[in-house]
């Protein structure tokens, strides 16, 4: 018997990192943050030279990604790639849209599936991404699929980077995640898509308190 596994997939932006996070806090459970995966891969590709179209030299480089999470007793978690903590350096725009290029190559979505399915750990599991809940966690116990409309992830983002000192135009952020939801939803495999069996649930005139309390609700009656 596998240890029991809930997803939460959704575009960009519609909170789902905080909520997986406050999700795996609440039940002690282990957490995946698949699209850091794929951000990490997109940043090792530049360190090579690789091109995001480039299949066969990606190929192998998802095969053999030195990629590790460490989450050290309250702290921010931290991604180290060959040695290298990249946290900060994976969060950018830029790498962003890389990553959704290299998640568009079936070949590249297929080398990193066992990667993914490893976290798979006692006493559970709480999975972040786009198609955990359609492809690489089909029998997850609770399927999520959390949504916001594009205007909110981008006035969200635009906070987030305010905050932070960073100078940037709500168009040109909203441009960019029209652009990576274009490209996430019409890929020919993995396409973001809510499971059947997910509950969907908008976040776009919630709070993050009323979004977690739906979450643990769905959780609860699943278990
Ligand atoms: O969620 P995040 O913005 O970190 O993901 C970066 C990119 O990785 C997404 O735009 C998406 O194209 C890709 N991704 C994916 N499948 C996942 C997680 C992320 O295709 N499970």
């Amino acid at each position: 018997l596998k240890p029991p596994v809930v997803t939460i997939d959704g575009p960009g932006g519609a909170g789902k990192g905080t909520i997986c996070k406050l999700l795996a806090n609440k039940l002690g459970w282990h957490l995946l943050d698949s699209g850091a995966i794929y951000r990490v891969l997109a940043v090792a590709a530049m360190h090579h030279g690789i091109a995001a179209d480039d299949e066969e030299a990606l190929i192998p480089l998802a095969s053999s990604l030195d990629v590790n999470f460490e989450c050290p007793e309250d702290q921010e978690s931290r991604v180290i790639l060959e040695g290298e903590d990249v946290s900060h350096s994976i969060r950018t725009e830029e790498v962003g849209s890389m990553a959704s290029k290299v998640a568009s190559l079936p070949r590249i979505r297929e080398a990193l599936l066992r990667r993914q399915r490893a976290f798979n750990m006692e006493p559970g599991l709480v999975a972040d991404g786009r198609d955990m809940g359609t492809v690489v966690f089909t029998e997850a116990n609770a399927k999520i699929f959390l949504t916001a409309s594009a205007e909110e992830r981008a006035a969200r983002r635009y906070n987030q980077l305010r905050e932070k000192g960073h100078d940037v135009s709500i168009g040109a952020l909203l441009a960019d995640i029209l652009a990576r939801d274009e490209r996430d939803t019409n890929r020919s495999v993995a396409p973001l898509v809510p499971a059947e069996d997910a509950l969907v649930i908008d976040s776009t005139e919630l709070s993050i308190e009323e979004v977690l309390e739906k979450a643990v609700h769905w959780v609860e009656t699943k278990l």
